[in-house]
């Protein structure tokens, strides 16, 4: 057993020395710029020390594997060496381990720029060394905290750890200690601006470097001497010292460090004026630092500087890749969506380019084929109309002739369905009229309250015919406004017509109209509700359309063509208007229609026109067309004299002579026909035009009204801008017949008797009455208008209206013509003549000659006004 132990501890002593040759050659070649060859040996020992459970020489291989890695640029895995090697020290056995590990990672900072945390590390290692290996042992790390303090600029700091080395080396004279103690103290007071000092502990530095034969070193401290004396402008020791440190640097053969010494080398010569030779260093600068550049490309430091920066930069480069792919994405994606856009653009406005053609092309088909279609409907529709009428006359003829009853039961039949079928030829002829744009609307003034109770008077016996309960109301109807009669018609007459046709017996159908004032107009509200079959939610639109039925009633065989309501649409649409439907099936239906119409002119409390105007007698027993008439002429400027009736009329006339007559012919007590006949048959009243308005529009009415003598016959609804416009045509009437006789009346080298003869047999009653009593100087106006048969002031309305001469101008001017006359026939004296022509004085005759004829009858005869021949 004994043996067995023995024999085991051996192979672990074997084991342990293998390893630490491996170590020790390792740490040859790392001190030996050998860093690759060392990692293989701290490789092989890490394997072994594994294997052999040494934690000791494990963290030693491990250590040396991270210098190693450290000096190949392998920044990252060696310090990950550093810090792994340092979990395996855990002894107070491993604190010469641990300071050491924590001396590289000071290092490692130290060559990678950070002097802070290198000179962390260094203290750390400092203060391990102190209690481990005791204060005269630290020499080196002293130094190395010095260089610290120094690039971070704490030159008390650094002259404090250089004087602790002074310290030591008074206890310990360490030559190698003592060179660089020498080196960093002249350094520290190279910057610190003690040239002399420097100069001295680099002089110093020197003579220790040369007796170590360290050529590193060396360099370093001729090379600073150089370049304390070239501050000096001491080129010639500079360039003596700087060829000391070549002799040096071409001894431990740093390619970078004597490239570096060219340059500087260059300056000096060339400020020394030694250009040949500047120029040769400058050569070799060159052409080493190009050699060196590209060593340099491979070379420790900027390996490690990368390799130092990867973990940070590999992050960093990581995040900028994610960037940059996010940002390639992005942009990726945008384009994506600029193309997707651009392909939905053109897509969409391909599309559009061909549905706007394909609706063109289908808009002018179906146009063409609806205007075709409309030509036929309007075609067929006027050849049916003809002979229609052609049935239809005929009928009536026979109608009149027939006195057999069952002959004339047969002809109604035939007369009322020629109607029906009148009626709905009429209907399709208005559609192809409002296709063609062709209908207008004729608007004139009618009384929307007679308009209802016309129709509902035809509507209640239908209603009666059929059972049916007829409820009608009219509420608020403005009466008089301005309306296409027909048009109305026609929508009410539709919509009440269905509703009669369509309700079965027993149940009820009404009709509702009221006006409420809109602005200037009236809006007109007609319902026609009924409690039929209804008509169901989806064809309520459809019921509009052109010879849409229903098939319910299609199949039950009620008649229609389905052309009722779309002609009533149309004609309300015409109108302005709208039209809504409300309906439930099995409870009835509602259509509600509004109409925009315009109001008769507001009634003006203005009858009087001005002064001297035409006067105007309204005779009308309808007190909205009396009152619209009369602010219609009213407004026009004449005066206006009204009569309810007939016999309000004979009354006004009696006393007062109007220009003009209009009158209605159905009147309570008197009607228009008997005062028409009463005008014309009084002598003052007789030349009074008159204009029948009548709701008798049949030509019977109209031959009768114009043979008693009416100028014009109106027929009622009439437009108000052509009543107007024929009273002004027929008092224009009177005033040309009154300028005409004037105008003859002055005719200078006319015979009297036919200048004054009158247009009328009034007038030329009352020249002849005039010539007739010439001579008597009695015959006044009033004497006058007794020998007419006339009271005075119409007489002297009349005689004013007729002649445009009032009866007294008329009677002075026809006796002094005559006199003229006279005179110039020379059939009397002056005194004679004025005698014979009615004048009482020759003085009196002498003054109105002279204002008549502007000078006096003594001189007549004796002027050139040449008398015609009679
Ligand atoms: P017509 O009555 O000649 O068939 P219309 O154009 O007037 O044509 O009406 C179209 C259709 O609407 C009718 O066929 C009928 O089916 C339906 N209709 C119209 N008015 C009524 C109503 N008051 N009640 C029920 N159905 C109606």
């Amino acid at each position: 057993m004994a043996a067995v132990l023995i024999c085991a501890a051996q192979a672990a002593a074997q084991k342990a020395s293998v390893i630490q040759s491996l170590l020790d050659r390792g740490r040859y070649c790392l001190n030996n710029g050998k860093p690759d060859s060392g990692v293989i040996y701290a490789d092989e020992a890490l394997t072994l020390s594994l294997k052999a459970g040494d934690t000791q020489r494990l963290a030693k291989a491990m250590t040396m594997k991270g210098k190693g890695l450290f000096a190949l640029g392998k920044n990252k895995e060696a310090v990950d060496l550093y810090f792994n090697a340092l979990r395996l020290c855990k002894s107070p056995a491993d604190d010469k381990q641990i300071a050491f590990i924590y001396g590289e990672i000071g290092y490692a900072y130290y060559a990678k720029g950070h002097p802070q945390e290198a000179r962390e590390y260094y203290e750390k290692e400092v203060n391990i060394r102190r209690v481990v290996n005791g204060r005269d042992s630290i020499g080196n790390q002293l130094i190395n905290l010095a260089i610290m303090y120094q690039s971070l600029q704490q030159y008390d700091s650094a002259e404090s750890k250089l004087k602790a080395v002074a310290d030591i080396l008074t206890r310990n004279n360490d030559r190698q200690l003592r060179g660089y103690y020498c080196n960093n103290w002249g350094a520290l007071k190279q910057v610190t601006g003690q040239r002399d000092t420097a100069k001295r502990y680099y002089t110093l530095a020197c003579d220790i470097w040369g007796g170590l034969g360290n050529h590193a070193q060396l360099f370093k401290a001729t090379f600073n001497l150089g370049y304390i004396a070239f501050e000096e402008k001491k080129y010639a020791e500079a360039i003596r010292y700087y060829h000391q440190s070549e002799a040096a640097a071409k001894k431990y053969g740093s390619g970078k460090d004597i490239a570096h010494l060219y340059g500087t080398m260059a300056e000096a010569y060339a400020a020394a004026g030694d250009h040949k030779s500047a120029y040769e260093s400058l050569y070799k600068y060159a052409s080493l630092s190009d050699s060196f550049n590209r060593e340099d490309f491979n070379s420790y430091v900027v390996k490690l500087d990368k390799q130092f920066q990867t973990d940070k930069n590999r992050e960093t480069i990581q995040q900028q890749q994610m960037q940059l792919t996010a940002a390639s994405l992005e942009v990726q994606q945008q384009k994506s969506r600029a193309l997707l856009f651009v392909l939905i653009l053109v897509a969409v406005v391909f599309a559009g380019i061909l549905l706007f053609g394909y609706l063109t092309f289908r808009g002018r088909v179906r146009k063409q084929v609806d205007e075709a279609k409309n030509k036929f409907f309007a075609n067929v529709v006027h050849e049916i109309r003809t002979p229609l009428s052609m049935i239809q006359g005929p009928v009536k003829v026979l109608q009149d002739k027939v006195t057999d009853e069952s002959m004339r039961f047969q002809l109604d039949i035939a007369e009322r369905n020629v109607k029906r079928l009148n009626d709905l030829v009429n209907q399709m002829l208005d559609i192809s009229k409002i296709d063609a744009a062709k209908f207008t609307l004729t608007e004139s003034l009618g009384n929307l309250d007679h308009f209802f109770n016309e129709l509902n008077a035809q509507f209640a016996v239908l209603c009666r015919e059929k059972n049916i309960v007829f409820i009608h109301q009219s509420e608020n109807v403005a009466g008089v406004a301005l309306f296409d009669n027909d048009a109305l018609e026609k929508i009410v007459s539709n919509l009440a017509g269905n509703a009669i046709k369509y309700t079965p017996a027993g149940g009820s159908v009404g009709i509702e109209a009221g006006t409420s004032s809109a602005g200037d107009g009236l809006v007109l509200t007609v319902r026609v509700w009924d409690t039929g079959p209804g008509i169901p939610k989806e064809e309520q639109a459809q019921i509009f359309e052109r010879f849409y039925r229903r098939k319910e009633h299609e199949a039950s065989g009620t008649k229609g063509m389905g052309i009722g309501l779309a002609l009533v649409k149309d004609l309300v649409a015409l109108m302005n208007g709208t039209i809504e439907i409300e309906s439930e099936p099995g409870k009835g239906t509602v259509f509600t229609v509004k109409m925009q119409l315009k109001a008769a002119a507001a009634p003006s409390n203005a009858i009087a026109g001005d002064e001297g105007a035409s006067i105007i007698l309204l005779v009308e027993d309808d007190a909205d067309i009396m009152r619209f008439n009369r602010a219609l002429l009213a407004e026009r400027g004449y005066n206006i004299l009204c009569a309810t009736n007939g016999v309000a009329a004979s009354e006004i006339l009696s006393t007062q002579l109007p220009d003009l007559v209009i009158t209605d012919l159905m009147m309570p007590e008197k009607d228009g026909m008997t005062l028409l006949k009463e005008i014309r048959g009084n002598v003052a009243t007789a030349h009074i035009p008159v204009i029948i308005l009548s709701a008798k529009a049949s030509a019977p009415a109209k031959i009768e009204g114009v043979s008693e003598g009416a100028q014009v016959y109106l027929p009622k609804p009439f437009q108000p801008e052509e009543l107007a416009g024929l009273v002004k045509n027929q008092l224009q009437v009177l005033e040309k017949q009154r300028e005409y006789y004037r105008e003859r009346s002055q005719a200078q080298g006319q015979p009297v008797a036919e200048r004054f003869a009158g247009n009328d047999p009034f007038t030329q009653k009352c020249y002849d009455t005039i010539q007739e009593h010439l001579d008597d100087a009695q015959l006044s106006v009033e004497r006058l208008a007794e020998l007419m048969n006339i009271n005075r002031s119409h007489f002297q309305r009349k005689i004013k209206t007729l002649t445009g001469y009032s009866p007294s101008e008329l009677i002075k001017t026809i006796r002094l013509e005559k006199a003229r006359e006279l005179l110039l026939k020379k059939e009397g004296n002056i005194t004679e003549t004025a005698y014979s022509t009615g004048f009482t004085s020759q003085s009196y005759f002498t003054k109105c000659y002279t204002e008549h004829f502007g000078y006096p009858p003594s001189q007549e005869g004796t002027r050139a006004v040449p008398l015609t021949a009679q």
